[in-house]
């Protein structure tokens, strides 16, 4: 098995761009290595540009629900894209996905489509603060909401309440409208409520937490954040990026019975091509533009192709027991690789919910991102590289969750976590 076209190719692409990526976590920086560059995707595997096939748990990060290149889906984009590509100008496309969505989910009433979930992260919050004409946003240590400047952000030190930067770029003054507290610590919450509740907008979660591990909440610690919100006057936003159509169509709010002020969409919702979206109730979105006074716009917002495939991807996804037969093939799955882990009593616990899954290099359950042992990273090196040897892709690193998709059979998933199982062996020899 040999890299060699990926290897050239990436050489090239350093010259084009910063660490020969768009996107940081491409770069393979955390599992060392050059990154495949993949020539297809079909179903649940995609085929890199050395021939080299492998069973796909990357998903392109959560969007390919439905597995690559789902006819249907690429039906629907081939025969818009006769009809013209972009036009600036509304389209029955935008009225389609946006009425299959509002229809299907209780807790949205209006929508607006957008290119990305960092833009409909950003507009969210923009909303936030048009409604209450407050400033701060409070978020939570191990949640990640796109790269909007107020969000990449993390705790002071000491005292501090406010946050510093994770990025250069971002003016400190910018940091400081963000308060991060830790995740499922009510205490914590309370605390800066009580004291500074005057001025913070909203508070926006990951309702799932599936971007620095899997960090699953209590469904309390979820309603909790309502009730207090209700309390201090506040806007709850879930970020509903990667969990929406995921855990189900209504995503994390049905799940755990919350209803949020604004919830923000992305990933799925575009079947693969660049869509997001924020939603909430009809009287919080006419502050949007043209209709009030929140500005929001895009040239490309609502594109025709990226409907189409959205349109096409969520009417599969509304099909009767979809959910169920997804959660159950990938629970079937997770449970093979615990029963191994406990069976020889390995530091390993295999998070999941939904179609997501984790696996921590850690005895016992995390729930809040200073749990993680940054050392127990390396034992994900290994698995990953390893499993890329026996055909299986990982996105490449040990803070990703990993996907299952619709494409992916029973069968198949049997053969990874037997795979999956005997890696771990050799780890842990
Ligand atoms: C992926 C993600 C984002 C950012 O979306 P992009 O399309 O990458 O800009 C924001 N929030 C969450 C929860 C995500 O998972």
């Amino acid at each position: 098995m040999d890299f060699k076209n990926s290897e050239s190719l990436f050489a090239k692409a350093k010259t084009l761009f910063p660490g020969g990526v768009n996107s940081p976590v491409r770069a393979f920086i955390s599992v060392g290595g050059t990154p495949i560059f993949i020539k297809k995707g079909q179903g649940a595997y995609i085929t890199d540009e050395d021939e080299n096939t492998y069973l796909d748990f990357c998903s392109s990060w959560g969007p390919m629900l439905l597995g690559h290149a789902h006819p249907s889906v690429i039906e629907a984009i081939s025969k818009t894209a006769i009809n013209g590509t972009s036009f600036g100008a509304p389209t029955r496309l935008e009225n389609e996905l946006a009425d299959l969505i509002i229809s299907n989910h209780q807790y949205i009433e209006k929508l607006r489509f957008v290119s990305s979930g960092t833009e409909a992260v950003m507009s969210a919050i923009r909303l936030a603060r048009g409604i209450t004409g407050k400033n701060k946003i409070i978020k939570f240590d191990g949640c990640y909401h796109g790269h909007v400047d107020s969000l990449m952000v993390k705790a002071g030190s000491g005292l501090a309440t406010f946050g510093v930067s994770t990025s250069a770029g971002i003016p400190p003054s910018f940091a400081a409208e963000t308060i991060v507290l830790p995740l499922n610590d009510p205490f914590a919450l309370e605390d800066c409520l009580h004291n500074y509740a005057e001025q913070i907008a909203a508070i926006i979660i990951e309702p799932i937490p599936a971007n620095n591990g899997l960090l699953l909440q209590t469904k309390s610690f979820l309603q909790y954040l309502r009730t207090k919100c209700d309390e201090y006057n506040v806007l709850l936003i879930f970020d509903e990026v990667i969990s929406g159509f995921r855990v189900g169509f209504e995503g994390a709010a049905a799940l755990y019975s919350v209803s949020p002020d604004i919830i923000t969409f992305g990933k799925i919702i575009g079947g693969g091509l660049p869509v997001g979206a924020y939603g909430a109730s009809e009287k919080y979105m006419s502050h949007i533009s043209p209709e009030g006074n929140v500005y929001q716009a895009g040239t490309l917002s609502g594109n025709p192709l990226a409907m189409a495939a959205g349109i096409s991807t969520l009417k599969l996804v509304l099909e009767d027991g979809f959910y169920e037969k997804l959660a159950t093939k990938t629970q079937d799955f997770v449970q093979k690789i615990t029963d191994h882990c406990s069976s020889k009593d390995y530091d390993i616990h295999v998070q999941s919910i939904g179609s997501i899954f984790w696996i921590a290099f850690s005895k016992e359950k995390i729930m809040a991102a200073d749990q993680i042992d940054p050392a127990s990273m390396n034992h994900f090196k290994k698995l990953f590289h390893r499993l890329l040897e026996n055909k299986i892709y990982f996105g490449p690193s040990g803070y990703e969750v990993g996907f299952v998709s619709a494409a992916h059979t029973e069968s198949e998933l049997t053969n990874a976590a037997s795979i999956i199982n005997s890696i771990i062996d050799e780890i842990f020899k």
